[in-house]
């Protein structure tokens, strides 16, 4: 059964703006009342065309084709013709295992805000400073709910496969790197050589060599022993730390030939500090259709809101459907409570009471209340 209310919240949404989508002519699109989506192989001529649709049907979930195609609406899919595919990625893990006291199940500020420092990461040491993306190539979307998406439209990327996309997903996952790639012994007995992250590197071996240095510089007994190395050790460390920087500050890891455990273990530590989980298949399956910018998401009545500046970017304040001061009275069936747009809002069971439309929208969203009278 349809949600009603949130339906007539979201064409109100839909009725007061004019959205805009990069290449609409050529994309598929989907759509969803029930499900995120119902139906799709849906394509629009003109902006025009789109807009009236989501006017008038006001889904509660609007994707479009990550690619582009000839023919959008043909079935089946090779009939489409691709034209290629916008690199995608999608950062939707949940937090909530985190902070299980805390968590708010109707919003949750703490999980949003460790979504949107993962954003900020991946965006910054993996699209722009590993993959070689500049800023202004990729356009970081809210996804909505609970994370953020990433999309790269410029024409170098249109025609990369799948495995290609799925390695860029792998990589930033730190699935192939560990204490023992990062510092590496080639060769047995006195043949052996280490190969060792040297000043400069980037990607992973930069990674682990800039966090090792910085652990180098500041060590402590005590911090050095928090991070493992034995007490002894420790102390052997403290008054050859000038030498252990140095042979660092050289790529000469094999001046250190009894602290490599440790260091394997910062780098260990390092991977697993930096590595970014996405949601692979919305990178790699080049048929899938994702939440189109500047729509409602059905699950939240929050807009999946392009993000200029992520570092500032608060969901629950910068991506409601309405800012005004209208608000909606509204009945829940259990006690809720949550912050939302920098308030804190009770509301008790089967008590009216009025909320900020967004506020009301939300709960109407997650199933939990309806308008009141
Ligand atoms: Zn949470």
């Amino acid at each position: 059964m349809t949600n009603e209310p949130a339906k007539e919240l979201f064409r109100r949404y839909y009725v007061a703006r004019t959205l805009t989508v990069p290449a609409l002519a050529q994309r598929e699109f989907g759509f969803g009342f029930e499900s995120k989506i119902d139906y799709r192989h849906k394509a629009f001529g003109s902006e025009g065309e789109f807009n009236d649709f989501m006017r008038r049907e006001a889904p509660l979930y609007a994707s479009y084709s990550t690619a582009r195609y000839s023919l959008p609406a043909a079935r089946p899919m090779p009939r489409k013709g691709s034209l290629g595919t916008d690199l995608v990625f999608d950062l939707d893990k949940t937090y909530e295992s985190e902070h299980p006291d805390s968590h708010n199940a109707i919003a949750c500020e703490r999980c949003l805000s460790r979504s949107r420092d993962d954003a900020l990461r991946f965006l910054e040491e993996f699209l722009i400073a590993d993959f070689g993306f500049k800023k202004s190539d990729v356009a970081v979307n809210f996804s909505g709910n609970k994370g953020f998406h990433f999309h790269v439209r410029t024409a170098a990327v249109q025609p990369l496969s799948s495995l290609a996309r799925k390695q860029l997903c792998d990589y930033a996952g730190g699935f192939e790197v560990s204490g023992e790639t990062l510092l590496e012994t080639l060769g047995e007995g006195k043949a052996a050589v280490l190969r060792s992250p040297q000043p400069g590197d980037g990607g992973w071996r930069g990674k682990f060599y800039s966090s090792a240095l910085g652990i180098a510089q500041n060590a402590t007994q005590e911090s050095l022993q928090e991070n493992g190395l034995t007490k002894g050790k420790a102390a052997k460390f403290m008054e050859q730390k000038a030498v252990v920087v140095s042979a660092i500050e050289r790529g000469k890891w094999d001046y250190l030939p009894w602290s490599l455990d440790f260091w394997r273990k910062i780098a260990d530590d390092t991977v697993r500090a930096h590595r970014v989980e996405l949601d692979k298949p919305v990178s790699f399956d080049l048929a899938r259709l994702i939440r189109i910018p500047g729509t409602l998401h059905g699950s939240s009545g929050l807009v999946a809101k392009p993000v200029d500046d992520l570092a500032k970017f608060e969901p629950l304040k910068d991506a409601l459907a309405f800012s005004g001061r209208e608000r909606q009275a509204v009945v829940c069936d259990h006690d809720v409570s949550f912050d939302f747009g920098g308030q804190t809002l009770d509301v008790r069971a089967g008590v009216t009471v009025e909320l900020p439309l967004s506020a009301s929208l939300l709960l109407y969203c997650r199933g939990v209340a309806k308008p009141a009278g």
